[in-house]
């Protein structure tokens, strides 16, 4: 086992946790559905890439389809002429300070204004305050020194695919923001959740270094109002992810904006027919985070045919990092995802903020391969059952995932997952000794009494106070200690328990209460919550 200082593991543990309900993420061309968890949040329940499995149903993300739409649309979206200055003519830029700060982001809800109070509720209310603290807390820029007032070239039109209405009174300038971005919704009868993109701006209307400040997304009222009916407890941590995922497109992941990044332009190159990274920066990070000093090119999904090209990470080497195609039940806005922000030359990013993705950290070139890597922790080449790649829940062997290039992984099961197991789980979980919740994880063990279960979720945490961290669980109320040199754990009189790869679990367990409720980040297993709030939650205002 890999060793891993104190100090390492500060930095890695460092998590955004944010949501209390949270959950999960998505596919490339899906969004699954998690759990409580906090997005970023390496506690809890994470993992992005859990496709529900007993679903089966991949929900997308529509950028692709959306950049294809808006590419057949007349005014205004080429009012945006960039014939009238050059790249380099920088003197239709609105101005800025100096130094880097949060940025500053003003959702527009007013296209969504006829929606039932319910679901207006949902959006503004929960999923939005989320997802706009922790890219408020993670993304910063140098802010805009004047209001930004959207191009007039709207007026009487609509931005885009979105067909989103300005509000009059943008023409004239909204004040104190760096973006502007728009909520709007659409109806149809596909798994397509949301889609995003941006309104561009003519000259002198909105370009601050080139980089977006207006843009929009819209929801698929289908799915969410589907959703919101249910009771599925995961749903919320869906639809922020997805709607992070959506508001990173629209910031910075984007073929839209690729030619217009300052310092790694053009980061996106085509090779072989597939789409690859290759902007320095990123590679840099793939190389530290691989373990592999020959990485050139970073990969992006392949999959789904060339409108999807060039703006997700390939789920095969990426799991459930946020900006994958599809959702997996947590979601990780991981290092590739700040880099690519860094790449831009548009932000600067708070390293301390983000969670630490683990799949495939740390397995050297060989998982680089085109081929399915074999005797990793992620995939699987048996049909079987196993606790999946991060501990958040019993996985099933499965190569339903179409983004992951047919490789079979541990695809998390809606059903046996730790925080949110059905009722027929939790009773096999109780008389194993164990439990469900935000801070339970997967165990593989013998102890169940069922045929169908070989892992069981135990209350569990690391101790880090030594140089390797330890895992601390609790079995029938008694706790037990895996250590670096502890390969099984005997609980007498019930069976045996493995204990799982200590760097891995360590790295990715979420200690925190709700995942700091999405109004604080999660540090090594402590919320610090952002301003206005505390308690162990940050659920109490101030
Ligand atoms: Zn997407």
């Amino acid at each position: 086992m890999q060793k891993i200082s104190k100090k390492r593991f500060a930095s890695i543990i460092a998590v955004l946790c944010i949501f209390a309900f949270a959950v999960q993420i998505y596919n490339s061309n899906s969004y699954l559905e998690t759990n409580e968890v906090s997005l970023f949040k390496k506690n809890t329940t994470r993992s992005q890439s859990y496709q529900y499995v007993d679903k089966g149903v991949h929900y997308e993300c529509g950028h692709s389809k959306v950049l294809e739409k808006e590419k057949q649309l007349d005014q205004p979206q080429q009012a945006f002429d960039e014939s009238l200055y050059g790249t380099n003519d920088v003197s239709y830029l609105l101005p800025v300070e100096k130094e880097y700060k949060n940025i500053r982001i003003k959702v527009d809800y007013s296209n969504i204004s006829t929606l039932s109070l319910e679901t207006r509720q949902y959006i503004v209310k929960k999923v939005f305050p989320a997802v706009v603290s922790y890219i408020q807390a993670v993304i910063k820029v140098q802010r805009l020194t004047q209001p930004i007032k959207v191009d007039p070239a709207y007026k009487g039109k609509t931005c885009g695919q979105g067909k989103i209405k300005i509000p009059d009174e943008h023409f004239d300038g909204v004040q104190d923001t760096d973006l502007v971005f728009y909520v709007s919704h659409h109806s149809q009868d596909t798994n397509l959740l949301a889609y995003s993109s941006y309104c561009p701006q003519g000259q002198n209307y909105g370009l601050s270094s080139g980089r977006p400040t207006v843009a929009y997304m819209s929801y698929n009222l289908k799915q969410l109002e589907k959703d919101i009916s249910s009771n599925d407890k995961m749903v919320l941590a869906k639809w922020i992810y997805m709607t992070t995922h959506e508001l990173v497109h629209s910031l910075v992941f984007s073929p839209n904006y690729y030619d217009k990044y300052l310092l790694e332009k053009n980061p996106v190159k085509i090779i072989g027919g597939k789409p690859y990274v290759v902007a320095p920066s990123v590679i840099k990070v793939a190389k530290e985070y691989y373990g592999c000093p020959t990485v050139d090119k970073v990969a992006l999904e392949d999959a789904g045919g060339a409108t999807t090209f060039g703006f997700h990470w390939e789920r095969r080497y990426f799991g459930n990092e946020i900006m994958t195609g599809s959702f997996l039940y947590d979601s990780i806005l991981s290092k590739f995802t700040a880099a690519m922000f860094r790449a831009s030359g548009w932000y600067e990013v708070d390293d301390s903020l983000l969670a630490e993705l683990t799949w495939g950290i740390g397995e050297k070139c060989e998982f680089l391969v085109d081929s399915c890597p074999k005797n990793t922790k992620e995939f699987c080449t048996m049909p079987g059952k196993r606790c999946n790649f991060d501990y958040i829940g019993q996985g099933v062997c499965s190569d339903s995932d179409i983004l992951s290039n047919k490789c079979s992984y541990f695809q998390p099961s809606k059903t046996q997952h730790c925080t949110y197991p059905d009722e027929e789980s939790r009773k096999i979980y109780e008389v194993s000794g164990g439990t469900w919740g935000p801070n339970a994880r997967c165990f593989d063990t013998d102890i169940a009494a069922s045929s169908n279960v070989s892992s069981v979720c135990y209350d569990a945490y690391c101790d880090f106070k030594t140089e390797i961290p330890t895992v601390i669980f609790k079995v029938f109320n008694k706790e037990y200690v895996c250590d670096n040199k502890t390969k099984e754990v005997e609980i007498p009189g019930k069976g045996k328990i493995k204990c799982p790869d200590i760097t891995r679990f360590c790295t990715s367990i979420a200690a925190c209460p709700l995942s700091c409720a999405g109004k604080g980040v999660c540090q090594q297993g402590k919320c610090k919550c952002f301003d206005g709030f505390k308690g162990d939650d940050c659920t109490q205002s101030v």
